[in-house]
C-alpha cells in the first residue's frame, strides 16, 4: 500500500474523513459521554463509522483518540487507560478500513493552558503526547495528525512528543476558531514559521469558524509558502441552535463545493470537521474527482 507521503507525491488531492463527535451524536451516543469511551463500550459503531467514511471514498480515516492522550483521559472513566485505548482505536479503525485505506492517528490537545497562563509543563506534555502517540504506533497507525491545536507551545511539544517515539509522518493542524487567528492569537503565518524546522508532513487547519473564515486561513498559509502539505477539514458551517439542538447549515452539496474550492486554492489533503457526514465526504469525493 503507497503511504501518505507517496500518496502525496502523486500531486492527487487526497481526502480524508469527517466528524467523529457530532456522527456519534446521530448514532447515539449520550450525552456527556466521550467519543473515545465508545472504542470500548461500542466498537461495532466506531468501526461503522470509519466503515462509511473509507465507502464514501476518505484515502485516510482518523483514530477515535482525539481527546486520548492520558492527562486529558485523566477526570474520566478512562482515567489510567491511555496506552489500551490509543492502540486499540487503531486496531479497530485498520479492521474497518481495511488495507487501502490509511489510518491517521488523531491526536488533541490535553485542554490544560500552557505553562505560564495554565498549569501545562514541558515535561508532563511532552510524557502525556509520547505516550499516546507510543499506543497509537504500535496500534498500527500510519500516520500521526495533531489536530485543533490553538496554542503553539503546547502543539510544539506534542511534536516533539512524537519525534521522540516514531518516525512517522507528522501533521500538524490549528483550530483558527476566532477567523483569522486561533483562541490563542496565532495565525496561519505564525504556524507556517513556527513549524518551519520541523519537517512535518503537512500543516493546516481544521474545525474552525465559518467555511469562508477557513478560505481565508487556507490563503494565509498559501501566502506562507509551507514546505509541509497543506491539510483542510473544516467544520460543516457554523453550528445553530434551533429548537431540535444544534445543526450545522452546509448541506453535503454546498459543503463539497466549497470544501473542493480549498483544495483548488492549494490544499492537498481536505475532508471534514463538526458536522460533515459520510454524505458529505461522499459529495466531496465526487466534486475532488472532477478537478
Ligand atoms: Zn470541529
Amino acid at each position: 500500500m503507497p503511504s501518505f507521503t507517496e500518496r502525496l507525491r502523486t500531486g492527487r488531492v487526497l481526502m480524508a474523513d469527517g466528524a467523529t463527535g457530532t456522527n456519534y451524536q446521530e448514532m447515539g451516543i449520550e450525552p456527556g459521554v466521550a467519543p473515545e469511551e465508545w472504542v470500548f463500550e461500542a466498537p461495532d459503531r466506531v468501526g461503522d463509522l470509519h466503515r462509511r467514511f473509507a465507502q464514501a471514498g476518505s484515502d485516510l480515516v482518523l483514530t477515535c483518540t482525539f481527546g486520548g492522550s492520558p492527562l486529558r483521559l485523566l477526570d474520566g472513566p478512562l482515567a489510567g487507560r491511555a496506552a489500551e485505548l490509543n492502540a486499540r482505536a487503531a486496531g479497530l479503525a485498520r479492521e474497518a478500513v481495511g488495507a487501502d485505506v490509511l489510518v491517521a492517528g488523531s491526536i488533541g490537545p490535553t485542554g490544560q493552558l500552557p505553562d505560564p497562563l495554565g498549569t501545562l509543563t514541558q515535561d508532563d506534555a511532552v510524557a502525556t503526547f509520547a505516550e499516546q502517540a507510543r499506543a497509537l504506533a504500535e496500534g498500527g497507525v500510519d500516520l500521526i495528525v495533531l489536530e485543533t491545536f490553538f496554542a503553539l507551545e503546547e502543539a510544539l511539544w506534542a511534536a516533539e512528543a512524537v519525534r521522540s517515539i516514531s518516525d512517522l509522518p507528522l501533521v500538524m493542524s490549528f483550530s483558527f476558531d476566532q477567523g483569522a487567528r486561533t483562541m490563542m492569537g496565532l495565525s496561519p503565518g505564525d504556524v507556517s514559521a513556527a513549524a518551519a524546522p520541523l519537517d512535518l508532513a503537512g500543516i493546516g487547519a481544521n474545525c474552525g469558524r465559518s467555511l469562508a473564515d477557513t478560505a481565508r486561513n487556507v490563503a494565509e498559509y498559501v501566502e506562507a509558502a509551507p514546505a509541509p502539505a497543506l491539510w483542510v477539514k473544516p467544520n460543516a458551517g457554523v453550528p445553530q441552535v434551533v429548537a431540535e439542538g444544534v445543526v450545522y447549515p452546509e448541506d453535503p452539496d454546498s459543503f463539497a463545493r466549497k470544501v473542493a474550492q480549498l483544495a483548488r486554492a492549494g490544499a492537498r489533503i481536505v475532508g471534514g470537521c463538526c458536522g460533515s457526514t459520510p454524505e458529505h465526504l461522499a459529495a466531496l469525493r465526487r466534486e475532488l474527482d472532477r478537478l
